[in-house]
């Protein structure tokens, strides 16, 4: 979005007055990290002997990268850290597995049941720390450092800034406050970030700003070739096989979203047990089904072993998916939001549908 304030601003900044055409406008409530703000993190990390960092479940690249980056300019420090996320298992993606100081992660258990100092990544809802959830709640400070416009600011300090394209551009920012010059792995760290949040810098949030950002990543020797084949560009076998599955029963629904279109499918949990494919793996599939050009939102059900369904949802600029997911439960971003579901497939998609018929939607020119 052409014209959006830099992300590194001195004063508080109100969200209000950033429209975007045809969503509605953001909340009200939600102000950029203040000078105050700042200085209260630094002095809680200053303060603190030993901190624990942590990514939402199922981490993508923005959650875990930030997380690690933190993780690696305070090792440096001298500060008893750990990285964790609350999943069990708990697996780093393989399309994250170049991600630098992984030495740092450590399961749930390893984590104190109340700590000193806990600062959550690209968490935009306390539910989605997972196992985690009681520790974060118990901890003597939360700091939740976030950029989802839905984030309602769980713990007990905020840096949030829903301008920002990632979570890693404000890990940048807090790098810069503690005096931590980017090197390789917290760069590498750092891009895995925003090229991740960003689509590698496709996306509508990516300013001058965020190009500038990554000009500093690759100056500090980020190989984004080999990073981006990983992120983007690598699957097993068996993902092909669920992919050709979850294209085959995809559905066109011409009439939803006041008539702009939706189009979804789902995955069986069977089908990742026949092809041997870890749900981790099938994060991208939503990348896949949003091309169909007749549909302004997408929408792909994720089976997990309970039968529970997670659902990923991306829309094109018309309608907030952020609102639709919201009303099932769950948040995210305006263009990319998610959930999850107890209902079975079709009453799932009912829900989504009524959802976004709740939604104002402009006209079709
Ligand atoms: P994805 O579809 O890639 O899993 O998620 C898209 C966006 O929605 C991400 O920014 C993610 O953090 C957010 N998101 C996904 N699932 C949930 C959820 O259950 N609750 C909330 N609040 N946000 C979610
Ligand atoms: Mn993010």
């Amino acid at each position: 979005m052409p014209g959006r304030p830099d992300h590194v601003t001195g004063t508080p900044t109100a969200v209000v007055g950033v429209p975007v055409p045809g969503l509605p406008a953001p909340r009200a409530e939600l102000r950029r990290p203040s000078e105050a703000d700042w200085q209260v993190v630094l002095d809680a990390i200053g303060a603190a002997s030993s901190v624990d960092l942590v990514a939402h479940v199922m981490p993508d690249g923005d959650a875990l990268g930030s997380a690690l980056a933190v993780g690696l300019a305070l090792r440096q420090r001298g500060v008893d850290v750990r990285v964790s996320f609350g999943d069990d298992p708990q697996v780093v993606p393989a399309s994250l597995s170049f991600l630098p100081g992984q030495e740092l992660i450590v399961p749930v258990a390893d984590v104190p049941e109340r700590p000193e100092l806990m600062i959550s990544f690209d968490v935009s809802d306390a539910r989605r720390l997972g196992l985690l959830l009681d520790k974060a709640l118990a901890a003597r400070e939360l700091v939740v450092v976030d950029h989802h416009t839905s984030n309602a600011g769980f713990g007990t300090r905020s840096l949030i800034d829903p301008l920002a394209p990632a979570t890693a551009v404000l890990v940048d920012e807090l790098l810069r406050r503690l005096g931590v010059p980017l090197d390789e792995p917290i760069a590498t760290c750092l891009y895995a970030g925003v090229a991740s949040d960003t689509g590698s810098f496709r996306y509508s949030a990516t300013t001058p700003a965020t190009h500038e950002f990554a000009s500093r990543l690759l100056a500090a020797g980020v190989r984004h070739d080999t990073i981006s084949r990983q992120l983007w560009d690598t699957q097993s076998f068996g993902f092909l096989k669920v992919l050709a599955a979850a294209l085959e029963r995809a559905e066109l629904e011409p009439a939803a979203a006041g008539g702009r279109g939706l189009v979804w499918t789902w995955v069986p949990w069977a089908d990742l047990l026949a092809h041997g494919v870890p749900p981790e793996q099938i994060e991208g599939l939503i990348d896949v089904v949003r091309k169909a050009a007749e549909a302004e939102v997408a929408l792909v059900l994720k089976e997990d072993p309970d039968g529970s369904l997670r659902g990923s949802s991306r829309a094109k600029g018309a309608v907030d998916v952020a609102a639709a997911c919201g009303a099932l439960g769950g948040g995210g971003h305006a263009y990319a939001a998610g959930f999850t579901s107890h209902l079975g497939v079709p009453a799932t998609v009912a829900a989504f549908r009524s959802a976004l018929d709740a939604l104002p939607v402009p006209p079709t020119d």
